[in-house]
Order: C-alpha cells, then sequence, then structure tokens
C-alpha cells in the first residue's frame, strides 16, 4: 500500500486480456484500438498498453498521453482524439508518428500552413453528438485538402455515438448512417464503435473499433451487467477494518446522524472515504464486501473513511475489505452512488494506484 494511505488498487492483467479476446469475439473483422485515455481509466496507461500488446493501436485524449507512452517504449499507432492545438503540437505529432484527430478548422488550418514530416491523420466527424467534429457538410472539403497535403500520408474517419448505451435508440441508426453517407464516395477507413457499440450494434464495427470502458471489466450497457456480457473485472480496490465499535439500537453513526442502529449491533470503520476515489454520494446498502461477503454501507462516506454493516459476520480489525472487485461488481457501487464505473474507476485509480 501507498504509504499515504490505506486503501490500494490492484490490476488483474488476465482479467484485462480476457476482455480484450471478448472484443476480438465480438468483433472479428475489425482492428481494435484500446481507449486508454485518463491512465487507462485509472488502470495506468503505460501499463495496459505493455499488456495488450495484441492492439493495433492505442487511443488517448491529448497529446501529453501520447508523449508519455512514447516515452514508456510504445510504438504502435496511437491516435490522439483531441488533435493539437498548434503548430508546436502539430510538429511534435509528426515527429512522434502520433496520429491526431482534426475536429475543428482551426486544426485544418494549421496543417495547410505545415509542411514537415507526413504523418495519418483522423478526420473526426459530427454525425449527432455534436460534441467534437466536423459537420456533414464539411467531409468533401476536409477530404479535399487532406488528399492534396504533401505531408499527410493518409486520412481515416471517425465519430462518436451519443447514445450506444442504449442500443435501441434511435440516434445509434442515424449515426451509422451519417457515418457511411459521409464515407461513401471517400472510401477512408472507419471508426465508430465504443464498447457500447462493440456489444450491442454490430453493424458500426467498420474497420476499427474503439473500446474502453468493457477492457476494464464494467459494463457499457444501461441496465445489464459486465458479467452477463461475459466481462471480468479488472480493478479490485481494497482496504481493511481499523476499527470495529459495539453499538446500540438507536446509535447515529457518522456525519448528520443520518443512519441509526435498528438494533445492538457491531459496526466496522474502512479507512476509505471520498479523498481516496470513493464516492460520497453512495447511499446507505452500497454493496461492500467485508472477508469476501458482501454486505452494505451505513451512514456517510467521509473524506478517509466509511461505515460497513457487519451483523453477524466475526469480523475484526484487520480483516479485508473489497469496496469493489470480483465480489462487489464496480457498476452496482456507481448506480448505488448515482453515477457510472467510468467515474468511480477514474477516481479511486487516479488516487489510490
Ligand atoms: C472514451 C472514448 C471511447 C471509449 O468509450 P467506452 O464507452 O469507454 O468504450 C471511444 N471513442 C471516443 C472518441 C472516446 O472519447
Amino acid at each position: 500500500m501507498s504509504p499515504l494511505r490505506n486503501s490500494r488498487v490492484l490490476i488483474d492483467h488476465s482479467a484485462l486480456k480476457h476482455n480484450f479476446q471478448c472484443v476480438k469475439q465480438l468483433a472479428p473483422d475489425s482492428k481494435v484500438m484500446p481507449v486508454i485515455k485518463a491512465d487507462a481509466y485509472g488502470h495506468g496507461m503505460a501499463d495496459v498498453a505493455m499488456q495488450l500488446d495484441q492492439a493495433d493501436a492505442y487511443a488517448v485524449a491529448m497529446l501529453g498521453e501520447a508523449v508519455a507512452l512514447r516515452e514508456a517504449g510504445v510504438s504502435k499507432p496511437i491516435v490522439v482524439f483531441h488533435g493539437y492545438e498548434d503548430m508546436e503540437q502539430l510538429q511534435q505529432m509528426a515527429h512522434l508518428q502520433l496520429q491526431p484527430a482534426i475536429h475543428h478548422l482551426s486544426q485544418l488550418q494549421l496543417l495547410e500552413s505545415y509542411s514537415g514530416a507526413g504523418l495519418d491523420v483522423w478526420l473526426k466527424i459530427d454525425t449527432g453528438m455534436h460534441r467534437l467534429g466536423i459537420a456533414l457538410e464539411q467531409v468533401d472539403d476536409y477530404v479535399a485538402k487532406l488528399s492534396r497535403h504533401p505531408s499527410i500520408n493518409g486520412f481515416s474517419m471517425m465519430s462518436h455515438f451519443a447514445n450506444a448505451d442504449v442500443p435501441d435508440n434511435s440516434l445509434n441508426t442515424a449515426q451509422i448512417e451519417n457515418m457511411l453517407k459521409a464515407n461513401n464516395t471517400v472510401g477512408a477507413e472507419c471508426s465508430l464503435a465504443n464498447s457500447a457499440a462493440v456489444c450491442a450494434l454490430s453493424n458500426s464495427h467498420l474497420d476499427w473499433v474503439r473500446p474502453g470502458i468493457m477492457l476494464y471489466g464494467a459494463s457499457p450497457l444501461t441496465g445489464v451487467s459486465a458479467e452477463s456480457l461475459g466481462l471480468q473485472p479488472v480493478m479490485r480496490f481494497e482496504s481493511r477494518l481499523i476499527s470495529v465499535q459495539h453499538l446500540h439500537a438507536d446509535d447515529a453513526i457518522g456525519y448528520g446522524s443520518s443512519w441509526r442502529c435498528p438494533q445492538d449491533m457491531a459496526i466496522g470503520i474502512v479507512p476509505v472515504g471520498y479523498g481516496d476515489g470513493y464516492p460520497r454520494h453512495a447511499s446507505n446498502g452500497t454493496p461492500v464486501a467485508v472477508n469476501g461477503v458482501r454486505t452494505s454501507l451505513i451512514g456517510r462516506v467521509s473524506m478517509d473513511s466509511l461505515y460497513v454493516d457487519i451483523r453477524g459476520m466475526d469480523a475484526e480489525v484487520g480483516d479485508p475489505v473489497e469496496l469493489w472487485g470480483d465480489t462487489v461488481p464496480v457498476d452496482e457501487v456507481a448506480q448505488s452512488a448515482a453515477t457510472i464505473a467510468y467515474e468511480l474507476l477514474c477516481a479511486a485509480g487516479n488516487t489510490s494506484r
């Protein structure tokens, strides 16, 4: 454990590789770029890249992340979703053989005044999410300019789903149609599918899939468990009991006295809180495992501690606690805290790992 923390996050490499194989089985005809932005959703970016050595490329959000991967010795193609913001970054990307996404006119203009080492780029188009990407009507103009640019070795096209976690949402079909229409006369390699689409929208797989969350063993689909998709949890967030208190019926615990003992009972104190990336909004009843047995969080989560119900458990100081992992799916904790597993993995991984 880190000398600064009582909790730790363990990463299961074999589960990570298993989940990658799930992607390969679901999308056998597509190349795979694992999405390892945000320090691989808290799992350790360089480490995850090394483990997923069957990847065809890797994807990150920012230049700094891609630089760190090159410094760690990663030599495969790296796609940078946000692209570059100035000429210096563009030159650095070419120098490191990174593949920027071009999603804005300002980037095209920088490219037009660039004449250096050749590079491959991704044209990011807005098919309906309205986050990053050029409008469909502009695709022909961009394609013409990229095609005749002497420093562009080649380009591919990408877009991102807004609602793939709900597979029958009508926007999904519209986004797929828009993507195919945009590429109709271009014939570039295309990428559209995130994890949810890898699992549930096989007609969106195209040339490249971009899975993130499913590699880390959480479910990309609303209302569907990771286990039922054959995914294995990769991160285990663990700690131990540092105190056991024997309380009386009606004793109130924690800030706001929000939970009262319904009977004489024992509670355990776990030295993990929102300062460690555990969600403060986790409600009473959020699953936690003590000695491998599921029980419930009670009371309000503090900065560096939380309470668990250990009635009938015979638990002692020093006993192991799993905040999420094999026994407690991170998706269940996320649901109890009104958030998504993405946020919890990033928060715990980036503070406790
Ligand atoms: C984060 C991200 C992904 C991965 O999404 P998951 O839902 O984690 O699979 C794919 N593409 C883009 C553009 C992203 O930003």
